[in-house]
């Protein structure tokens, strides 16, 4: 494992520097961050009312399965926009479980795994979908940052632990890890470096696609249970990644010039001329294809296993403001909980939200500043309130700019 100087989430392993919100152990020696302990608390909550409404998929009849359309409606309790994205892991998720279905066959089709890549900013729900799904459907889950597997060096043994992990989110029942979902993370930070694969060879780029493709494409592999490095006396098991969904996701920052790039060289071939209908710049991201995803450096055959490709679009203003409000788990849901509990209604003025939405914009941080800026403006009233008798609190919009003004939170944008 990478050794990390700084105190860092023990469950997604992220940073503050890479946005995570801290909250650590009464020793100070560890720490997780606000949106894994969000996950697991909605995880325990929904656990039950999500297998109820779902029935028990995994042991199931297809009969029994979700339908895309309901998988959709479900992700759209949790996720605002993105439908194309929704469309595509719905029929993706619904196939998989066709294929862990289908009969010992007596023809030669044989439906083949359906690996799943998503492309758009960072901030915008790409690893949101891919929770949701696994809640939905009950099974193991686990998230990996690709870039970290990278920094390892040793090729090989650190792509495994990721299996570790998945073994870990199912209780060491190996059946239901060998049926979970892997989210792998930041995908487009493992390109091999250089045009010249055979000079400009790197470990850890290509070494670690070649370790993935191993995954992606379905094989026995022998996992250290704790994680770590492989020593003899370790015992081993024996995961078959054959039935394990990957979803790959990542930014692939500038990919629309790629997209554009590759368009625009097809409609001088063909068009004839008025015929041909302009794309906006901002549109260029639907039309990801898997060749535009090669200069990023992901070796053909990686790609080839993520047959299918969709795409994230960036939250503008009114989706920024649906997400404080409507998911089911909604931020501001969440903190009118936690005065709830106190026995204190809490309303957030629309002003107020509007003015959350705006820092958000203008510091750059999209979805994932939300929070951060909501948890400035609590803490203070969250420190107040329980003691001082109120029974209404309203967070209007002077009281949200002061307390946000007064965490400077500008600097630490920059
Ligand atoms: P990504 O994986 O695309 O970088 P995440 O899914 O981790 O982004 O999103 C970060 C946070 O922002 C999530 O925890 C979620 O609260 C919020 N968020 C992002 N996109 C959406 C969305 N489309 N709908 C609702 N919440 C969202």
């Amino acid at each position: 494992m990478a050794k990390k100087k700084s105190l860092c989430c023990m469950f997604c392993g992220r940073t503050p520097a890479e946005g995570a919100t801290l909250v650590p152990s009464p020793a100070g020696d560890n720490a997780v961050c606000v949106d894994c302990v969000e996950a697991i608390h909605h995880m325990v909550v929904d656990h039950e009312n999500d297998a109820k409404a779902t029935g028990k998929p995994m042991d199931g009849e297809l009969s029994e399965m979700p339908r895309p359309k309901e998988i959709k409606d479900f992700l759209d309790q949790y996720v605002i926009g993105q439908d194309d994205a929704k469309r595509y892991l719905s029929v993706a998720v619904y196939n998989h479980y066709k294929r862990l279905l289908q009969p010992d066959s007596d023809d030669d089709v044989d439906i083949e795994k359906s690996n799943v890549i998503m492309v758009g900013p960072t901030g915008t729900g790409k690893t949101l979908l891919a929770k949701t799904i696994a809640r939905l459907l009950d099974v193991p889950f686990t998230i990996v940052d690709a870039t970290v597997l990278t920094q390892a060096g040793y090729v090989g043994e650190d792509i495994e632990s990721l299996l570790t992990r998945l073994l870990q989110a199912a209780d060491y029942d190996v059946d239901r890890a060998q049926r979970g979902i892997v989210f792998i993370d930041e995908i487009d930070k493992i390109g091999r470096k250089g045009d010249n694969p055979s000079i400009t060879r790197d470990v850890s780029g290509e070494g670690v696609q070649q370790g993935l493709l191993k995954l992606l494409e379905g094989s026995v592999v022998l996992v250290p249970p704790q994680g770590g490095r492989k020593h003899p006396e370790q015992k081993m098991i024996a995961v078959d990644t054959k039935n394990i969904l990957f979803i790959c996701g990542g930014a692939f920052e500038g990919i629309e010039q790629q997209v554009a790039r590759r368009l625009n060289s097809h409609v001088v071939g063909y068009s004839s001329g008025n015929k041909v209908r302009r794309i906006r710049p901002d549109e260029y991201i639907k039309y990801v294809a898997p060749q535009d995803l090669k200069s990023y450096g992901l070796i053909p055959e990686i790609i080839g296993r993520l047959p299918i490709i969709t795409h994230l679009e960036s939250l503008d203003r009114d989706a920024l403001l649906r997400v404080l409000t409507e998911p089911r788990n909604a931020i501001t849901r969440q903190y009118q909980k936690l005065f709830e509990m106190d026995g204190v209604k809490l309303t957030f003025a629309p002003d107020c939200l509007e003015y959350i939405v705006d820092k958000a914009v203008e510091f750059k941080l999209g979805a994932r500043g939300l929070r951060s800026i909501v948890e400035t403006i609590m803490v203070d009233a969250m420190f107040e309130v329980p003691s001082s008798g109120v029974k209404d609190y309203t967070v209007t919009r002077e009281y949200a700019k002061a307390r946000v003004e007064a965490a400077h939170l500008e600097a630490q944008a920059k």
